[in-house]
């Protein structure tokens, strides 16, 4: 059997890898033109995937490296929307008629930041906006202390199908020192409410490589989580990178695990996990086997995006919100990523694309070494243009 991890690189200092192509590899282009030429080349009938960034939490969790900010005021939050919404009614028009929804994902940040209310308004205009296909998923990254029941019960109205929380690690010290405090009770009572309020598939975050964490702590964490019974676990490292997320100075340095501890982590965590019963998916996703992923594994059929393993294979990912990144045959474009100035007007947001990539013979072959799935869609989309 052909090893899944090679130690002599898990040892070794090399780029932090989280994406095909690094955001760090894109440059200068003229998105909205590019943009333009994309969705002229689809397929008259795409399948489309939506992505929107609510960059805004209750506090920062020192180990964060997401894309978000915690709001002084309400109105800042509402501004933001409203600028979310006029770019994506700007953007719905420029898919072909016959373009459909098949996915739709919230992440941050933290979407249970907006109120019912307001998750209630932003789905009314994706469902003016865009036709939803009948079984589109519809997910969200949720922070288990701020999924409610008045919230989990909004979502489950509204369709939502799909939740992901962060569990992370449920030892006290370590939540202590990362500046989160969330004990396993708090997360079962969130799986609770979004079980009840019809929201049945279930993905958890747990994370190695955090201060003061260590191999039976990552154990216990594993074990804790897997009776939650969620479908999917996603287990990933931590990355200390203070120079560029400055609240992660407050991480003490001499409590970080080492190289060689970090990788028993990972496999100490990826043993729990198969011993019940899920199955791995890349090098850090596990499944239930009757899970999508799971099959699209086993069937050689799981995709990869820039944001990590999926079974949505869609012709164009159309990111709305700061710093989202939208994906077309053609190549990538991100938007303005700070979250204030993407809304601070409305002129600005419609030419919020400020960087992008366009997707040459050397991105198709390293797409097509970490994606297996992603030969078959291009050859698909060489035949439609
Ligand atoms: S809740 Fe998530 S996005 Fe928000 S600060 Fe914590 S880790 Fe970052």
């Amino acid at each position: 059997m052909t090893p899944r991890f090679l130690p002599k690189y898990a040892l070794e200092t090399v780029p932090r890898y989280t994406s095909y192509p690094p955001a760090t590899g894109f440059g200068e282009v003229n998105g909205e033109s590019l943009w333009a030429d994309w969705m002229r080349a689809l397929p008259a009938t795409p399948k489309v995937s939506l992505y929107l960034h609510i960059p805004f939490c209750k506090t920062m969790c020192w180990y964060c490296g997401c894309n978000t900010t915690i709001p002084n005021k309400s109105e800042r939050i509402e501004r933001y929307l409203d600028a979310l919404k006029d770019v994506m009614r700007h953007r719905a028009a420029s898919l072909p008629a016959d373009a459909q929804i098949h996915h739709i994902h919230f992440g941050g940040g933290s979407p249970d930041m907006l109120s019912p209310v307001q998750f209630s308004d932003l789905m009314q205009e994706i469902r003016d906006a865009f036709p939803l296909a009948i079984n589109a998923e519809i997910a969200a990254e949720l922070d288990p202390r701020g999924v409610t029941r008045a919230l989990a019960t909004r979502l489950g109205e509204l369709g939502f199908n799909r939740a992901s929380l962060g569990v992370q690690d449920l030892s006290d010290e370590v939540q202590k020192l990362i500046h989160r405090i969330q004990p396993l009770s708090v997360v079962r009572q969130a799986v609770q409410n979004l079980r009840e309020a019809g929201i049945t598939a279930i993905n958890t975050d747990i994370m190695y490589g955090l201060p003061a964490q260590t191999v039976d702590r990552v154990e216990m964490t594993a074990h804790a989580v897997t009776e939650l019974s969620p479908d999917r676990i996603a287990v990933f490292g931590y990355a200390h990178v203070p120079w560029f997320k400055k609240h992660q100075k407050a991480i003490p340095e001499d409590r970080l695990p080492g190289a060689q501890e970090r990788f028993e982590q990972m496999l100490a965590a990826s043993s729990v996990l198969e011993t019940h019963g899920y199955q791995p998916v890349g090098f850090d996703h596990f499944a239930k086997p009757g899970d999508s992923m799971a099959i699209r594994t086993r069937e050689g059929r799981l995709c990869r995006n820039f944001q990590g393993y999926t079974d949505d294979d869609y012709d164009v990912l159309m990111g709305l919100g700061a710093s989202s990144i939208s994906e077309a045959p053609g190549g990538y474009l991100q938007n303005q990523p700070d979250p204030a100035r993407y809304a601070e007007s409305r002129e600005t947001c419609l030419t919020s694309y400020v960087r992008g990539l366009q997707r040459g013979s050397e991105e198709r072959r390293i797409a097509a070494r970490i994606d297996p799935n992603f030969i078959v869609r291009d050859q698909q989309h060489s035949r439609a243009i």
